[in-house]
This record gives C-alpha cells, structure tokens and sequence, in this order.
C-alpha cells in the first residue's frame, strides 16, 4: 500500500517541479491551471496523510509555512567578494585591456546584466537544494531555505545530481512592487528593499505572497569542467536555473554583430568594438524593462584565464561591474542614534559624512525600524549607498563595504535614549511607552503645531524646544495657558514682536474646524480624512465619540465607510486614555473647536473615476496637500505613487522621477497653470 502511495508521491513531484520549471523559468504553460491546481491539491493530500513520503524539495513547500523559523548564521564555502566598479565604457575597456596583457592569451568578455536585488547563494546536494544563504558580509550570511523554497524560479531539484554552489540575484518585478506597494503600507521604498525584506521574513508564507525571481550568474559544480563562462551559463541553464535575461558575449575580432535567441536568454554577440554601444544600448533599454538593473557585469569568458588572474584582497581581477548613473551616492555611516517621535516610535536615523546627492547635500538618513536594518546587515563604520529619489526622505540602500571590525548589523538599545524607560516592540517598531517622554512632548507639539496640521504661527522647533526647556510647556494646552509674555520676557530672540506673533498664531487658531482639531491630536490612523468621515458619518461632537469609546461601543465607529477595525480600535484607546481626555478638556476649555457639522461634498464631481498623483512644488498650492484636497473635493482619488492605475499627473517646479515615469506610462501630465483653469471651470 505504502509502496505504490510512495510511487504516487514521487511522480507528482517530479510532474508538477517540470510544471513549474516549464511556467515560471521557461514561461510555458504546459497543461491548464485546473490541471495543474488537481495535480498540486492531491500531492497536499497526499503529503498531509503521509507526512514521513513527503520530499524535502517537493513542490508544495512553494507555499511556505506560518512555523517562526531562525535566520542562522552560515558560513559561505567560497567567499563572496564584492567587484570592481567601472563608471564610464571607456574605463571597462582600460579593464579588458589589463586583463590581456596580465594573461597571455587571446580573451573573450561577457556581459550579464546585474538585476538590482538581493544576493543568494544556493547549495545543492545531488541535484536536491539543500541552502539558501543571503550574501551577508561575504564570509558569513543568513540561511534562509524556507523562505528561497518559496520562489518558484528556484529549482528544488536539478536536471542532474550535481552537487553545486550557485550564485545569483532574488529581485521583483517592478510592476509587481507597484501591485503589492498599492495593496498594502509599505515602507519599502524599491523593489529591492521589498525582495530584500521578504527574503528574510521568518514566516515562508509571508515570502511565498511576494512573487520574487531569480537570476544566476556564477556556478561551481563539482566535476564539472567547462572552459568559457557562456558554456557554464548554458549548463547551469541546462541544470533549470533562469539566467539574466540579456548576455553579451564579445570576441577580439572577426565576429561581426548579431544577435540569437536561446531559451529564456538573449545573447548578443560581437566585437569589442560593440562595447560601447552596447553600454549605451543597455542604459537607454533598461528604462523599458520590468526590471530594475543598476549596471552590467563584465567578465572574463575562459575560465582558465581566471585562475590565472586571480584575486586582489577585495575583488577578482577577471571581473567588473559597470555601474549605471543613479540618483545614489556612496558616503560612511558615522553614527546611529534612534529619534522618539510623538507617539512614542522609535526611529533609528544614520548619520552619515555628508554626501552631495541630486544636488543636495545628506548627512541625516533614515533606517526606518530593526527589520530594515537586519535586512540591510548595517552597522556603524558600513561604507553604504545612499539614495535621494524625487521627495522621498534619503535612505540607505545598501552596505557596500562592512566596516573594519565587521560588526554584524546595529541593534537597537533597550531603553529610551530621552527619558530612560524601557523601549517595547509593537509590530515592526519600539515604542517607548512613557507618555512625558520629553522627546514624545516635543513631538506632541510640533505635531500639533505644524503648517499641515493646525498651522500655528511662529510656533517652529525652536520655540517649542525653548518653551518645553523653560519648564513652561508639558502638553499641548500648555501653548494656550501659558502667560508667553511673562514667560518669554527675557529670552534671546524673543522680542516683544515676535511674542506678539505668537500670541496671534494661537488666536487664529482657534477658528480652525473640528476635523483639523481632531487630526492634530495625533491619534495613530486618525489623520484629516477619517476625521472628515468620522464628523461627516454624524459623531459632531467630542463627547459622542468619547462616550462609544467609553462605553464600549467603538465598533460603532466600524460602521462608518472608510472606518476600519484598525482605525476604530486606535480612535477607542485613545479616547479611553484619562491623559488624552484630560488635553481634550484643557483645549475646549482654551476655546479650541471640538463641533462640527456633516458637510457634503462640496464642488462638482469632474474629477469622478480618475486617479491623480501629484508632484513638485505649486505656487497657488503650498502646501500641495491643498491641490490634493482640491482633486477629492472634486471626486477625484489621489495616490502617491506613479503606477498604471493613474490617470493624471499634476506636475509642479521641479517634478523628477514621477514626471518621467508618468511620460513613460503616457499618463495625462497636468500643469499648474491647466489645473487651476479646470477647478475654476468646475466652480
Ligand atoms: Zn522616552
């Protein structure tokens, strides 16, 4: 019975690892979803019933598991060394020609395009993938085989039963990042930030949802000898593994150019005196690709030539990396300090040597939270890339040289850098929880006080940082009670003009409607728009929010379109907090609004079923939030991110990478001259 389940077990695997080479390597459909969907549910049956049959490289562990798995440490049984960068075509033909006169024989090149993403390194042992190990430090990387299972470009098992270490790059899609960034909150800001960080989730399930590729480029199989890297390119094809999708191959003369076609790959083939244009080639046809590549690496083609030039202490001398021009720059993280925002997240920030990016000079960067760190492996000392993209805040992109001492990847403390308390986890980020945590008062204020939020004149980082060190201020109703006058008598800067400022910033600020109050609370997930639908679905007062919160009723809040569970839960804890109830009271005591009425939407619908971004800076429209209001108030859905399912650019001064985007998507690019002339035809 055992023996012919075993039979069954073994055939569906090996039939449904052929299907999936054949769809997602060869991008052939070989039998119908539904077949293949019957064959695929009755090997889980199978698996299911007879946990002991089930293969280690079988099909099904595509679809990962929720089991927490360890990330170990594994040491590579080859170094991987980083290569040398060559910026202009001009500087790889100086490399091409010292790799010729350090060898003597006749050499050929290769060019394979270098796919911005996530180094992997996988191990197999007859034929069966046995690791998959991140790059890490080039000596040391993390295990990651469940989550490498996952990826269907992965064979689980080869052609042959070689025993082979393989190298090569996990990336997504560019179009599958806009799809899955659009879906979700993400804090990635590339494509390669979110591979990266789904490679090393510790749940595979949580990996097998992002539909990461492969890409190999580097192959030692034991008892294999082939001369040229093209003939171990094809092999490692041959053996299942996807290589990148263009390969120029380049000979010292008598080939002319041309080019054929062979599996998945395009190989280009010519003289060296192509290597110009095929540069120049690759840099404007990248732009049209689902792929992000940052360059192309040029290698020698014998492999016996390489022995023969071995290696420099940090890279080989037989390869090199032609880097395209990037909005990116390489500077040294000299410190990483964690900033405590307003509600109390901890945010860990390098502080880089000042590099000039994009024409501006960077010296803060953000790291966002642990988990970007870890799937960065950052430390101080790092020489790391640093990326400054249209308005996004600079981030690092990457480690490009661990730091002297190889300090693994920063972690952080465990109490609160302003206050001392104790730092807690909360999904992907720690909270210090102490709620007079000065850095969270200041926070609080700034938050509150901020041209986005209540606008308040004249209350910039400075004041408030002065007036909270005065001993004046502990919470927002302070900035109203205090006697400023007397307060600031005597300190520099503050003269009697200023204070007069001051004093007529809070004024006014008592006009501004319920919603922005309610926003400027900083209550987590209740900005402007849920406020809006929260007066709009009939809560116009304070108090009848805070009496569901207290009395238990906040899934009330769920009722309301556009409400959810998340929002409802947050908006309830706040509002049950006595510290948030006692502000709110001291504020509507001060005379700030805490009523409003539900208003329709106001303006004609012209903007109904269109999508817009907006970017750059508007004279009629500072901050620009304000032309965003504008487009919904209009019906129209505004996004952040220049995707397919946008229908209209709004372009400032000084628009970047989403106007090019937008050309290249042939989106509708809307100036502001034009925009201001379609709201006023509306009104
Ligand atoms: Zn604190």
């Amino acid at each position: 019975m055992n023996d012919s389940v075993q039979r069954e077990i073994e055939e569906l695997t090996n039939r449904l690892l052929e299907l999936q080479h054949a769809y997602y390597v060869e991008h052939v459909s070989l039998v119908s979803d539904r077949e293949y969907d019957r064959l695929f549910d009755r090997l889980l049956l199978l698996e299911q019933r007879h946990p002991e049959l089930k293969s280690p490289h079988s099909p099904t562990s595509r679809v990962g598991s929720d089991l927490v798995h360890e990330l170990p440490e594994v040491e590579h049984a080859i170094p991987v060394l980083s290569l040398d960068k060559a910026y202009s075509a001009q500087a790889v033909l100086e490399w091409m020609e010292k790799c010729r006169k350090r060898t003597a024989d006749e050499l050929s090149f290769t060019a394979e395009e270098k796919n911005d993403g996530v180094a992997i390194v996988l191990y197999y042992q007859n034929g069966i993938l046995e690791r998959g190990v991140t790059r890490g430090n080039g000596y040391v990387g993390n295990d990651v085989t469940p989550n490498v299972k996952t990826i269907a470009q992965v064979p689980l098992k080869l052609k042959e039963p070689v025993d082979a270490s393989v190298r090569g790059e996990i990336f997504l899609g560019i179009s599958d990042f806009h799809r899955i960034s659009s879906a979700q909150e993400t804090e990635f800001a590339n494509p390669r930030n979110l591979a990266a960080g789904s490679i090393r989730r510790v749940k595979s399930r949580e990996t097998a949802k992002v539909p990461l590729q492969l890409c190999v480029y580097e192959g030692y199989v034991t008892g294999r000898q082939e001369q040229t890297h093209v003939g171990m390119l094809q092999y490692l094809s041959y053996l299942g593994f996807p290589l990148s999708r263009h390969i120029g191959v380049f000979y010292p003369q008598g080939h002319t150019g041309h080019e054929h076609h062979e599996g998945f790959s395009h190989w280009h083939i010519g003289g060296f005196d192509r290597i110009e244009q095929y540069i120049a080639a690759a840099a404007e046809t990248r732009r049209d690709r689902d792929y992000e590549i940052d360059g192309l690496v040029f290698k020698v083609n014998e492999l016996n030539a390489r022995d023969e030039l071995g290696y420099t202490g940090h890279h080989p001398r037989w390869a090199a990396a032609y880097k395209f021009e990037s909005p990116e720059a390489q500077t040294v993280i000299e410190r990483i300090e964690i900033q405590v925002g307003r509600t109390g997240r901890i945010t860990p920030v390098a502080r880089v040597r000042p590099v000039k990016i994009g024409g501006s000079v960077v010296s803060n960067v953000t790291l966002h939270n642990q988990e970007y760190i870890r799937m960065l492996e950052a430390a101080e000392g790092d020489a790391v890339s640093v990326s400054k993209r249209g308005d996004v805040i600079p981030a690092v992109e990457r480690v490009v040289e661990k730091n002297p001492q190889a300090l693994p990847f920063w972690e952080i403390p465990e109490h609160c850098p302003s206050c001392g308390g104790a730092l807690v986890l909360k999904g992907a980020h720690h909270f210090c929880q102490n709620v007079q945590c000065p850095d969270q008062v200041f926070g609080r204020i700034q938050f509150f006080c901020s041209r986005k939020q209540m606008d308040i004149d004249g209350f910039g980082p400075e004041t408030i940082r002065t007036l909270i060190e005065l001993g004046a201020v502990h919470d927002i109703p302070d900035i109203y009670e205090a006697d400023l006058a007397s307060v600031l008598a005597d300190v520099p800067g503050f003269k009697e003009k200023k204070i007069t400022l001051l004093q007529q910033g809070l004024r006014k600020s008592m006009t501004r409607p319920f919603d922005t109050v309610l926003a400027s609370l900083g209550i987590p997930d209740i900005g402007i728009k849920a406020a809006q639908l929260l007066i709009a679905g009939g809560y116009q007062s304070i108090e009848s929010m805070v009496q569901d919160a207290q009395t238990g009723k906040e899934s009330a809040f769920t009722e309301i379109k556009g409400i959810g569970p998340a929002m409802a839960a947050s908006l309830g804890e706040a509002l049950r907090d006595p510290e948030m109830v006692r502000r709110i009271q001291r504020l509507q005591h001060a005379g700030l609004c805490f009523h409003g009425t539900a208003d329709e939407p106001e303006g004609e619908q012209g903007f109904a079923d269109q999508t817009w971004c907006v970017t750059g800076s508007f004279d009629s429209y500072k901050p620009r939030s304000k032309a965003e209001e504008l487009i919904r108030r209009h019906g129209g859905k505004v996004v952040s991110a220049v995707s397919g399912s946008v229908t209209h650019l709004l372009a400032g001064q000084s628009a970047g990478s989403k106007l090019a985007k937008a050309k290249e998507l042939n989106i509708r690019i809307v100036s502001e001259d034009e925009f201001t002339a379609m709201i006023s035809s509306m009104n």
